[in-house]
């Protein structure tokens, strides 16, 4: 029972774009002019003065908990995806088909009365078989049946599952050329450990939300004793958010690395019946089994013998329910979003059951809708000029390599060898992943979901015995974001991302450079930042640095951390600038690198000016346009909770760090983000 990966998928709506009382004022082709709040100094406030009149015309949309330029650019990708899926169900294509499972599959999760109809009947088989354990041995046998592929701590962030365990197949540290399997810390329903731990007011008012749901979850399914086992559930949930790591040490990978065998799980982690988790699970053919967070995976197992049976089994009930809520009877998915979508994450209302299909659709079968998008919105001429920047920006890293006076030749050398091999992906991966094993049915909603879960679980699980694939894609095409695989030293950047305000083929170079540029430079730099310093160019876990260069890389990088440290999105809370550290140095690297490049490739030729900007003024605008968010409280208190990456209005005060930027704004001391040359932090 894996996470439903409905639950907290974007939800679109057109935005509603207010009509601008400034619209009358000059336009800047490429950019958006009236979104500048020209009342706002760029050196106090260069997100506002960016996007000020932006954030006070802009409304959240109802069905939404945050909304920015990903969702600006993700309203036409997601209008392309709607027309593919809504054309594949009218298509009736051939049975067994990718077309025919793609419109399949939108028709029954869109077909709600045929949900109604069924009730909880396709839920009985699983809550009968969770009713029928009675002992230590069919506990494991159950979770390790239930395991699915469903976490990525290095490449996605992904590290939440509501299974026991996540389970994870990564190139191996060790040995790159094979894979290895991984088991991550899971149990929970709510996002992270703090949910349970933290002792603020707002969080005991969200443990109380919690258990309420809880509740009425259980007594719509028509389990007995519904309230008594809530109380028992959000009990256990916390015994199990004790043992858990915090999120920046599970994306840590020299502290993932440990290599267990399979047959000292028992002697290492005590308590639950190993032998049969590992046969239920068909892991028996692994020797050897990374266990990532083994406090967490010690304290799970140690549980699994402590706690009463009752208590599991009424979590697992509970959690089988959660997890298929949208795909039961509608009481179930609005109880499911009146505690997820709207007390956890502030959104009013839930997206259009239509929208909800199509964005499913293209989570469970995200290479056979992706292929379709890359045939039809994704032309070559985009792809050769992504490529282009994406040649200048690995250039410009180099010449900051060779101009580093602190690092040491052998740290530059492996550097370099890094920037070599990293395989850069654009628009789509080269070979597409094969539907033809996964049966998906026109009236079956729920085992649709039941049947791609498995699908995505053995497709992971048969990885261990193929050859390390660095053509694999960890994203889909339709996805506006980019990725890099650092044990792997590949980047992918989806089709998606190269739309307006990141890329507009149709404006000058400095706009795409300060967009799309700072995100190509924020990849290339995770090769590089305290991720990527962890794996040579061959991808071993080997910190390549000498001891005295990464004591400099440490110290650039802690003020980097002190000064988001210093960021209070919310009086009561700050960012927390360690965990937020790998993207805020790979944002500065970005953005460096692109201006670098952007440079470069005007030849010594002046920029041109456009809507009165200058060249310069329009790299740093753009950079800072694409960083425009709006959030609803509880969806920003979530995010710097467990989100690996700094709000984005405090990302685009990267800037401050970059001399050119006082330049071309004329900041001077004395403006609030001014910082004195000596404490602009310089990375590379
Ligand atoms: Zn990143």
């Amino acid at each position: 029972m894996t996470r439903l990966v409905i639950r907290h998928a974007t939800l679109v709506a057109l935005a509603l774009l207010a009509a601008t009382p400034l619209a009358a004022q000059r336009t800047i082709p490429g950019l958006d002019a009236a979104a500048i709040d020209t009342t706002v100094r760029p050196g106090d406030d260069f997100y506002r003065y960016a996007n000020g009149s932006w954030e006070r015309n802009t409304q959240i949309p109802n069905d939404r908990s945050s909304f920015g330029a990903f969702n600006i650019a993700a309203v036409l990708a997601d209008a392309h995806v709607r027309d593919i899926v809504h054309g594949a169900a009218a298509s009736h294509a051939a049975a067994g088909t990718e077309l025919r499972k793609v419109g399949d599959f939108y028709t029954s999760f869109l077909d709600t009365a045929a949900i109604a109809a069924r009730g909880t009947k396709p839920l009985a088989p699983l809550l009968d078989t969770i009713a029928a354990i009675n002992d230590q041995a069919a506990l494991a046998r159950f979770i390790g049946a239930h395991l699915r592929a469903d976490v990525d701590p290095i490449n996605l962030g992904t590290l939440h599952t509501s299974n026991l365990f996540g389970f994870w197949v990564t190139q191996d540290f060790n040995r790159p050329s094979r894979y290895s399997a991984a088991l991550l810390q899971g149990g929970l329903e709510m996002p992270d450990r703090s949910y349970y731990l933290d002792s603020s007011a707002k969080m005991n008012d969200v443990r109380g939300a919690y258990r309420a749901h809880i509740g009425r979850m259980l007594t719509l399914a028509n389990v007995g004793g519904a309230e008594a086992k809530a109380d028992s559930i959000v009990a256990l949930e916390t015994k199990i958010a004790a043992t858990h790591w915090k999120v920046e040490d599970s994306e840590d990978p020299a502290k993932g690395n440990n290599h267990w065998a399979r047959a000292d799980f028992a002697r290492h982690a005590p308590g639950l019946d190993w032998p049969a988790f590992f046969t239920a699970a068909r892991l028996t053919d692994q020797d050897s089994i990374l266990a990532w967070q083994p406090s967490a995976i010690t304290g799970l197992s140690a549980l699994a013998a402590s706690e009463p049976l009752g208590s599991w089994k009424a979590l697992l009930a509970y959690h089988a329910i959660e997890e298929r809520a949208a795909v039961l009877p509608s009481a179930f998915d609005r109880e499911s979003f009146a505690f997820f979508g709207q007390t956890l994450s502030g959104a009013p209302e839930q997206a259009a059951r239509d929208k909800r299909a199509i964005d499913a659709t293209s989570d469970a079968l995200g290479f056979a809708v992706g292929r379709q998008y890359a045939q039809r919105y994704f032309p070559a001429s985009a792809k050769a000029r992504a490529q282009v920047m994406v040649a200048g920006i690995i250039r410009a890293f180099q010449k900051r390599i060779d101009a580093l006076d602190w690092m040491a030749p052998s740290t530059k050398a492996e550097a370099k060898a890094k920037l070599r091999t990293l395989r850069v992906s654009v628009g789509y991966p080269d070979h597409w992943p094969s539907y033809a094993s996964l049966r998906i049915s026109p009236s079956d909603a729920y085992g649709n979901i039941d049947r791609i879960e498995r699908f995505g679980f053995e497709h992971t699980r048969a990885k261990l015995h193929q050859a390390v694939d660095k053509g694999e894609w960890v994203m889909t095409p339709q996805m506006v974001n980019a990725v890099n695989l650092p044990a792997m030293n590949v980047l992918n950047f989806p089709a998606a991302i190269f739309q307006p305000p990141f890329f507009d083929a149709k404006r000058v170079d400095a706009m795409n450079y300060g967009g799309i540029g700072a995100v190509i430079g924020h990849e290339v730099s995770h090769s590089f930042d305290n991720l990527g310093a962890n794996f040579d160019s061959k991808g071993h876990l080997r910190n390549w640095w000498t001891t005295a260069d990464f004591a400099h890389f440490q110290a650039a990088t802690q003020a980097l951390a002190r000064q988001y440290d210093a960021y209070h999105p919310l009086p009561d809370q700050a960012i927390n600038g360690q965990q937020t550290l790998s993207e805020d140095i790979a944002d500065l690297a970005g953005v460096t690198a692109a201006y670098d490049a952007w440079k470069e490739s005007l030849g010594g030729k002046a920029a041109p000016v456009v809507g009165g900007l200058t060249g310069d003024q329009q790299f740093f605008l753009s950079f800072g346009q694409i960083w425009r968010t709006k959030f609803r409280e509880p969806a920003l208190r979530r995010q710097l909770l467990t989100n690996g990456h700094a709000p984005g209005p405090w990302r685009a005060l990267t800037v401050r760090n970059l001399d050119a930027w006082y330049s071309t704004f004329g900041v001077k001391d004395g403006e609030a983000l001014y910082l004195a040359p000596g404490d602009r932090v310089r990375i590379w």
